[in-house]
């Protein structure tokens, strides 16, 4: 089963420790937590339950999607030892490749806008990857980051550009792990699966092995951000509008259909879209109540997951993504100044404003 090769990578397991052991830094990835929600679960009389992606080892839901793709790059001969992955990302894939680098022995080459933060830099640079900030241009523009990135990797002999968008490794990874960890994990009860995309790859793998597995019973819903167009998109039968607005959630939201999400967009339950005041509001809600510390995505997804348990009634469960912890972005989230400039500092209520220390 591929789901054993994902969590063993191909190399064999040494013997020379316990066989629990599982094989660095690849043997790590997956196998996460499915975390019982307690208060809102008991709030609506339905199994809430988030799978614990922020226990990744490169601590992202984006570690199974940067193994799932450089596996398939290898089983399909397009990377051989001493080989370069190459992507155009600033965020959680760039973090996920450059650790499955490390660990493979590859040359990571990161493209990326030249708004993004030191920070972010700095720990692909860490992680041993080679950063290049380009221009922050339109992706019209063939200076734009993700075009740089396909073509470094045309240049390069034994190199691949990643493609997380369009490349449908991405959605192989979570049908082949994510889909039938949540299955096992509910012992095969799950009424309804819920996230947000910004490539597809976890919705439309994880939820076209629940639909498959459940014979169509598991429903599978999309939640959008503001600013992104899938919503509509699917509320309207099939009508893409142009992408306008913003949110404070970092890594989704999208203005288009991509390979990955059009492997499943047409067998959707529906979608709802979160407005940003429900998910910082859940984000603070979810520390106090449960004791998590989550980045917006995770908080967004959640707000969907406790929308769906609703609308479907009590004695349901419904399974989302815990994507990510808020330590990538804890300057932003847990800050009044950064709260009040996006107009949120009435969304969290008092009890709730201690946790915004910054
Ligand atoms: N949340 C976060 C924090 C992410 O970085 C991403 C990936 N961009 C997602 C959610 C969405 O995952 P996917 O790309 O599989 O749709």
């Amino acid at each position: 089963m591929m789901s054993a090769a994902l969590r063993t990578g191909t190399k064999p397991l040494s013997r020379a420790f316990s066989s629990r052991a599982v094989d660095g830094f690849v043997g790590a990835v997956g196998n996460t937590p499915l975390i019982y929600l307690k208060k809102w679960s008991e709030k609506t009389g339905c199994t809430i339950v988030g799978k614990g992606e922020f226990q990744n080892p490169g601590g992202s839901v984006k570690d199974r999607a940067a193994l799932g793709i450089v596996q398939d790059a290898e089983a399909r001969g397009l990377l051989k030892p001493g080989g370069t992955v190459v992507e155009g990302t600033a965020g959680n894939t760039g973090i996920g490749l450059a650790h499955v680098c490390r660990a493979r022995g590859y040359k990571c080459v990161i493209f990326m806008p030249n708004t993004q933060s030191q920070e972010k830099i700095d720990l692909l640079r860490m992680l041993g990857a080679e950063v290049h900030p380009v221009p922050a241009v339109a992706y019209e523009n063939p200076a734009n980051y993700n075009h740089q990135a396909r073509d470094y990797a045309a240049n390069l002999p034994n190199a691949i550009w990643t493609d997380q968008f369009d490349n449908t490794a991405n959605a192989n990874a979570h049908y082949a792990t994510t889909g039938p960890e949540i299955w096992e994990q509910t012992e095969g009860k799950v009424d309804a699966f819920i996230c947000a995309t910004g490539t597809g790859g976890t919705l439309a793998g994880t939820g076209k092995f629940l639909k498959e597995k459940s014979k169509g019973k598991t429903q599978i819903w999309l939640a959008d951000p503001p600013g992104s167009v899938l919503q509509s998109y699917i509320a309207s039968g099939g009508k893409l509008k142009e992408r306008s607005g913003s949110s404070i959630t970092e890594g989704i939201g999208q203005g288009r259909i991509t390979q990955n999400l059009g492997t499943l967009v047409k067998d959707l339950d529906g979608a709802f879209t979160v407005p940003d005041d429900k998910s910082i509001h859940m984000l603070y809600d979810l520390l106090d109540n449960e004791g998590l510390y989550l980045g917006a995505s995770s908080a967004l997804n959640v707000v969907a997951a406790v929308e769906l348990a609703q609308k479907l009634g009590p004695g349901h469960t419904v399974a989302t993504i815990l994507c990510d912890g808020a330590y990538r972005y804890q300057s932003r989230l847990f800050s009044k100044k950064w709260l009040e400039a996006k107009g949120l500092q009435d969304a969290i209520p008092d009890h709730l404003k201690k946790y915004a220390v910054l």
